[in-house]
């Protein structure tokens, strides 16, 4: 898909895609909740609603060892490359397992995300969106909760350290807390992070209390905000301003919205019960946002999401909204 056509047409409207049969590998088979069939069902509603002639859609390339190495420790991305090559066994306690190219998949999402942010950061796209991407449970030791290699950290340290940014924004609405990019800039002023989630009491990963709002220099640039069971519109209505101001109060240069559809009434996992349409409004406000702020940035991953069609909904609404935003 790539080639001087596609390179020529992009412009500074352009909203990037990335998607593919490559991207489509990083999954753990049939049976799991996190299934290959989630990008397929993703690129189904997205080519039905006619997005493939309103936006600019590249394959993934794989990131480095000495990418990946600037978010994760170089014993974890080797311990990935060995059970990867083993093909079994776990590569944490019990929800995300190895298998043969996990090592090769997992990169491939990092290179995915890595490629969309120098797309926005050189001007040849104003938005992009990755619909598997945005994994915020990998830590940067270890694999967690379906999550191998952390894109989002490994953009975040790509942007502050070689991008020569002083601000990064994270938005997460998916239903989990994203722990591996709260834990993994927890002391980091830079990261400005805000996460609305099922309260950790009664979902994994337990953690993302409204006291956590970083640690040390960050203290008070993490905004958590934890939702009971059965969350909807309203409750998402009402909370999501908080998000926006927080945001706003420290001006990002760039902004990360993960956009996991579990938080869609009807994910067999989880509990929020808001509609598409919230993902919809996220995706929307925070394009306004971008551009209020001067540089448009925003880079859209689809996190989790287990329900085939909530997910084809709320990450074509978040495309949609990235195209008329
Ligand atoms: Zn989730």
């Amino acid at each position: 898909m790539l080639g001087f056509a596609t390179v020529a047409q992009a412009t500074a409207n352009t909203v990037l895609v990335v998607a593919g049969e490559r991207l489509a590998r990083y999954g753990f088979g049939a049976g799991h909740p996190f299934g290959t069939d989630r990008h397929d069902a993703f690129w189904r509603e997205f080519n039905r609603r006619g997005l493939q002639l309103r936006t600019l859609v590249e394959e993934p390339r794989a990131a480095t060892a000495e990418e990946l190495q600037r978010f994760h420790s170089a014993e974890y991305v080797e311990e990935v490359r060995q059970k990867s090559r083993d093909g079994q066994g776990w590569l944490d306690s019990g929800d995300t397992p190895a298998y043969p190219g996990v090592f090769e998949d997992a990169s491939t999402v990092v290179g995915a995300a890595l490629g969309a942010s120098e797309a926005l950061m050189t001007g040849r796209a104003r938005r992009a969106f990755i619909p598997i991407a945005g994994l915020h449970h990998a830590a940067r030791h270890r694999a967690a909760g379906f999550c191998v290699f952390n894109d989002i950290g490994v953009v975040m340290e790509t942007l502050l350290r070689e991008g020569g940014l002083q601000r990064v924004g994270y938005v997460d609405i998916d239903a989990h807390h994203g722990d591996g990019v709260f834990y993994g800039f927890e002391t980091d002023p830079r990261v400005i992070f805000a996460d609305l989630h099922e309260d950790g009491r009664h979902l994994y990963p337990g953690t993302g209390a409204e006291a956590e709002t970083g640690r040390g220099p960050a203290i008070g640039t993490k905004l958590n905000i934890p939702l009971p069971a059965g969350a909807d519109d309203a409750v998402f209505a009402q909370h999501w301003p908080r998000v926006l101001a927080h945001l706003r109060a420290f001006a990002p240069e760039f902004i990360v919205l993960q956009c996991g559809a579990d938080s869609v009434a009807g994910d067999p996992i989880t509990h929020l019960a808001w509609t598409a349409e919230s993902h919809r409004r996220a995706a929307r406000d925070l394009g306004a946002l971008a551009d209020e702020l001067g540089h448009g940035r925003v880079l859209a991953l689809g996190g989790g999401g287990y329900n085939r069609g909530n997910l084809a909904t709320a990450w074509n609404n978040v495309v949609e909204a990235l195209i008329d935003g």
